[in-house]
């Protein structure tokens, strides 16, 4: 085991409610140098679960959504014009590297391939960044932790992590919460009350399960916030339904339909 310093014990940890053993996990992950992957559909909190992991454990978080366009370098660092001069800048998982933090690569799959290459020594047991550019080799210290995310719904045959780059990760898959912990968190993050944000879950339930629907995904338990929210700040269901689940899910008219019959038939 390496040494890390005793997680501090801060008042200002985002709100993290657990569904399993995950804050266990994760902490066993970083106390043993591992990197870590979290599987899950969209909105299901595994960004607020890395959020309040690092809060938790004392140490800087870097985020980097990743997109189509994002490559290594992105990632590393570049070489920048600055008055004349040319000056190295890192980029946040350099900098994460250096400082000890963790960086949390979101929807890691999105990002261009040059990123996997860079990813492979950080994951195994060399924990080395090497920079290219300057010439260094960066060696991780015992507090750098790489997580990463990805969304295996979204995922086409050609958008998919290789066996050789998720093997290297310790894995959480993320589903939604139970309907009692998915009421507490959408209650605490809208201000809706209890039983009001019941009647909200009970209706993703049906929702999520509902099949032959051409919905790629489930309501995500983001846009029961949402919902939950607008009602708190006194929007009728029907509108706020509208606007946070029936409008984000899906574009074709028959399923909105569907969606909205689906509403009178709870409410
Ligand atoms: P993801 O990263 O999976 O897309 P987020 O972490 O952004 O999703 O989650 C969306 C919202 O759902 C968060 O802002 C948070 O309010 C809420 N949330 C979901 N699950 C939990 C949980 N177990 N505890 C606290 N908040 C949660």
């Amino acid at each position: 085991m390496n040494a890390i310093p005793s997680p501090l014990h801060r008042t200002d940890v985002p709100f993290y409610r657990p569904v399993g053993n995950e804050c266990t996990l994760f902490e066993t992950a970083y106390t043993n140098g591992l990197p870590l992957l979290l599987k899950g559909p969209t909105g299901c909190g595994k960004t607020r679960f890395v959020e309040h992991m690092a809060a938790r454990l004392g140490r800087p978080l870097y985020t980097v959504a990743c997109h189509d366009d994002l490559s290594a370098a992105d990632l590393i660092g570049r070489y920048l014009l600055r008055g004349g001069e040319t000056e190295w800048v890192d980029g946040p998982l350099t900098r994460a590297v250096r400082e000890g933090a963790i960086c949390y690569l979101d929807e890691v799959v999105e990002a261009r391939k040059d990123v996997t290459v860079v990813l492979h020594p950080l994951t195994d047991n060399r924990r080395v960044l090497p920079i290219d550019r300057t010439g260094e080799l960066l060696q991780a210290p015992p507090e750098f932790m790489l997580v990463a995310s990805y969304n295996p719904g979204y995922q086409n045959i050609l958008k998919r992590l290789k066996p050789s780059t998720r093997q290297r990760f310790l894995s959480i898959g993320f589903t939604f919460p139970d309907p009692a912990t998915e009421t507490a968190v959408v209650a605490r993050e809208s201000g809706l009350s209890d039983d009001r944000v019941a009647v909200l879950v009970r209706l993703a339930g049906r929702i999520r399960t509902l099949s032959g629907m051409d919905l790629e995904e489930g309501v995500s338990t983001r846009l029961l916030i949402y919902a939950a929210t607008l009602i708190a700040g006194g929007l009728s269901v029907d509108r706020a339904l509208e606007a946070a689940v029936i409008e984000p899910m899906t574009d074709e008219p028959d399923v909105q339909q569907a969606l909205r019959d689906l509403i009178a038939s709870v409410y």
